[in-house]
């Protein structure tokens, strides 16, 4: 079985090709094709194809097939009823920029415990993470903050340089950075500025906005996509 991205994040933006959930070992191609769609389909649900109780946050999930045959995403609360498993997963309300696919190996074909320690190990950095960020969003004044960046990046070197040398200040407009915004659905022909707020000096929230909506009453509302750091 080859390695796998976390189901849940693979159901968000993502420029890479999609990645195949069916094991090239189990059915004909064209058959294996069908099913990934469907399994891609269900997983953009985010529910649980058994029971159609929502996925949970930073939880496991089974894709495969149950006793009749139907193809199912199954979260904690129904695993045990995936007859026939393809993959094993991690469902994210959120995404993090540490946990991203990476190129894959695919001679390298980890066994059962690896993929389950490997998405132990996932759950807990999100555990992690989302226990300092709650912290980041109460003092910044938002609830969706969908997404996180940990690892490093031009924009947040500026940004940093910039509040430094703007110590009063804790609000920041600038243009955003090449591939500041990839993955951010911008409605055709418009273009967008970047809002940072620094709630501390290392801890930042951003939020893409329509620079022709700013200004106007409930322009917050407007915002593409609030990020955090
Ligand atoms: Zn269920």
């Amino acid at each position: 079985m080859p390695p796998r991205p976390p189901l849940g994040s693979a159901v968000m933006a993502n420029p890479r090709p999609r990645p195949e959930l069916t094991p090239p070992w189990l059915l004909p191609r064209q058959q294996r094709r069908r099913i990934d769609r469907q399994l891609h389909k269900l997983l953009r649900r985010g529910t649980c194809s058994i029971c159609s109780r929502p996925l949970k946050h930073n939880s496991r999930t089974a894709s495969g097939l149950d006793a009749h045959g139907n193809v199912v995403v199954a979260g904690e609360c129904c695993v045990h009823q995936v007859a026939v498993t393809f993959g094993l997963g991690l469902y994210s309300d959120r995404k993090y920029d540490f946990l991203q696919p990476r190129d894959s190996k695919p001679d390298i074909e980890p066994s059962l415990e690896q993929i389950v320690a490997a998405i132990a190990t996932r759950q807990e950095a999100i555990a992690d993470a989302d226990k300092q960020f709650t912290d980041i969003e109460r003092r910044g004044g938002v609830k969706s903050v969908s997404e996180f960046f940990l690892l490093d990046y031009p924009w947040k070197d500026d940004d940093r340089e910039w509040f430094e040398c703007n110590p009063t200040r804790s609000h920041r407009m600038r243009v955003p950075f090449p591939g500041e915004l990839d993955g951010v659905k911008l409605p055709a022909g418009r273009k967008a500025i970047v809002f940072v707020r620094q709630v501390e000096p290392g801890q930042r929230l951003r939020a893409a906005f329509d620079p022709d909506v700013i200004l106007l009453p409930g322009a917050g509302r407007r915002s593409f996509r609030a990020r955090a750091i």
